[in-house]
């Protein structure tokens, strides 16, 4: 049996699970893809000493991207941690100081055999490709993508709010949000103060 990991993913998994609330299964197999994701891109110690390198999209609004939040420190508040709700267990790790970048997508119906003693999944163990399909990939990056401050602040010509960081719509002469471009929302309004 591989052991490589287990010293470490006991440690990591305890910390993604306090973040949480529990050691579920998305958080036991978060930890292993940000172990898989971080080792692909050559980040070793995500919250210090690598902290301005890492940048990572996420594909669902599930208990692995807790996992990954609390472990590699990205946060969408930073910047640096981008969630494209796709319904997905996925996640792309990316180095941003050499471009380097990794998505790690979890093997359909894939859970670990069980450990023989407590009759659990064996997460620390189970072998990397069993668990995972991995692929390099380019992820391009734009500078209104990237943290710090805004680059840009337009008001959209339909409702007048504000667009920041580049994400306006150029359409027929005007400058829109993309709900006022798209005509549709997620929210229908029931009152408005003015
Ligand atoms: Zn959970
Ligand atoms: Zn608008």
């Amino acid at each position: 049996m591989d052991n490589r990991y287990f010293g470490e993913y006991e440690q990591l998994v305890a910390e993604a699970g306090k973040f949480h609330g529990d050691i579920c299964h998305g958080i036991s197999i978060g930890t292993r893809m940000t172990m898989s994701g971080l080792k692909r891109i050559g980040i070793a110690d995500p919250k210090g000493a690598d902290r301005k390198k890492l940048m990572v999209f996420v594909e669902i609004d599930r208990c692995t991207t807790d996992a990954i939040m609390a472990l590699t420190g990205c946060r969408p508040g930073k910047r640096t941690m981008k969630i494209r709700d796709y319904g997905k267990m996925a996640a792309t790790f990316i180095n941003i100081e050499t471009g380097k970048a990794a998505r790690v997508a979890i093997r359909p119906g894939r859970k670990p055999a069980e450990a023989d003693a407590e009759k659990k999944p064996d997460y620390a163990n189970a072998a990397e490709e069993e668990l995972f399909s991995i692929t390099e990939v380019e992820v391009p990056l734009r500078p209104e993508d990237m943290p710090g401050k805004p680059l840009r602040r337009v008001p959209c010509s339909r409702c007048g709010e504000n667009i920041m960081d580049g994400r306006e719509i150029e359409h027929q002469g005007a400058t829109l949000c993309i709900p006022c471009f798209q005509k549709q929302d997620y929210y229908k309004s029931v009152t408005k103060n003015s």
